[in-house]
């Protein structure tokens, strides 16, 4: 069977499931989104993309902007960037401050909530307007020269945010945010506000199966081994508590958001990005988890 065939027919297994996810709801506007959306779009390294269901309707990325903000705050800062945020994973929720204390404020990694906030912080250090240059970054990558923050969903995250804001405040007290916390949770929220659609998204993905390369005119966005890197966080902490499952199951780099996407790629060969809102118990698509476990497991388009 070629790849399309196969996509087509995990696609429809995987419909005929019953969801047993729930949505997020603790960002209100998250809630309004309808929760029998499915799509998935697969995307080569020759630009070529295949998908299907609601693959161009577009949804609010969230965690998944965490590794747009790594790559840029990795570029600027280089090896440094890791003595402000760790590479293990943290075997916690994605909110969770447990680990904080014990280890002086360095989060466990850069894609839980916390190391997503230093990372924020490192951006508003360095660039004269984070907001501004990340979406600039982020519409390059992507090809998308219209990409926009979404305020309706910005907005609701910055009034419900008290674990984001607790988060930063007590990192702030630890040492390991420089700025404001408000101007940095402001950036944090916008960032996580992007909205994109599968197609877009894993587009947007292919500099990571790519060394480091955008493949359409073959620049630099990051240097090689620092794309193994990336993919190396991704595979080991891309999903929280259930980083070590996603890798069991589906053995791909990848990474999640609340809002129901998963991206993940098998470098030199595809990125594929897969959207159900409903999320399992460790807030990660419960019917993309479902998909991208069969999608690797029935055919050869896995890396182990
Ligand atoms: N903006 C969300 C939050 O901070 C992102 C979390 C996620 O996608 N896992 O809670």
């Amino acid at each position: 069977m070629n790849y399309k065939d196969i996509l087509e027919k995990v696609f429809h297994d995987t419909k005929g499931l019953t969801n047993k996810g729930k949505i997020a709801t603790y960002i209100p506007e998250l809630a309004n989104v309808n929760p029998t959306m499915f799509g998935v779009h697969m995307t080569n390294l020759t630009g070529e993309g295949y998908g299907m269901g609601n693959n161009l309707v577009k949804f609010s990325i969230q965690s998944i902007a965490k590794v747009f903000s790594l790559t840029l705050a990795y570029r600027i800062l280089g090896e440094e960037i890791w003595k402000r945020v760790d590479v293990e994973p943290s075997g916690t929720k994605f909110d969770s401050l447990l680990l904080l204390e014990i280890n002086n404020g360095i989060p466990r990694n850069p894609f839980i909530n916390s190391g997503a906030i230093v990372i924020c912080d490192i951006l508003v250090s360095h660039l004269g307007n984070a907001r501004k240059e990340f979406l600039a970054f982020v519409r390059d990558l992507s090809n998308l020269p219209n990409l926009s923050y979404s305020d309706k969903i910005a907005d609701s995250e910055k009034a419900n945010g008290y674990r984001n804001v607790a988060l930063c405040n007590f990192i702030k007290s630890l040492g390991n945010i420089k700025n404001d916390p408000t101007e940095v949770l402001d950036f944090y929220f916008d960032m996580c506000s992007l909205e994109m659609n599968c197609e877009q998204l894993s587009y947007a993905f292919t500099y990571l199966a790519n060394g480091g390369l955008k493949i359409s005119d073959s620049s630099e966005v990051i240097t090689k081994p620092q794309s193994k890197r990336i993919n190396a966080l991704m595979l080991t902490c891309g999903f929280y508590d259930e980083s070590g499952e996603f890798a069991f199951k589906v053995g791909l780099p990848g990474k999640s958001g609340v809002g129901g996407g998963i991206v993940a790629l098998y470098p030199h060969s595809y990125t594929i990005a897969v959207w159900s809102p409903p999320l399992n118990p460790n807030g990660n698509s419960f019917l993309g988890m479902k998909f991208l476990e069969e999608f690797t497991t029935h055919s050869d388009f896995t890396i182990f």
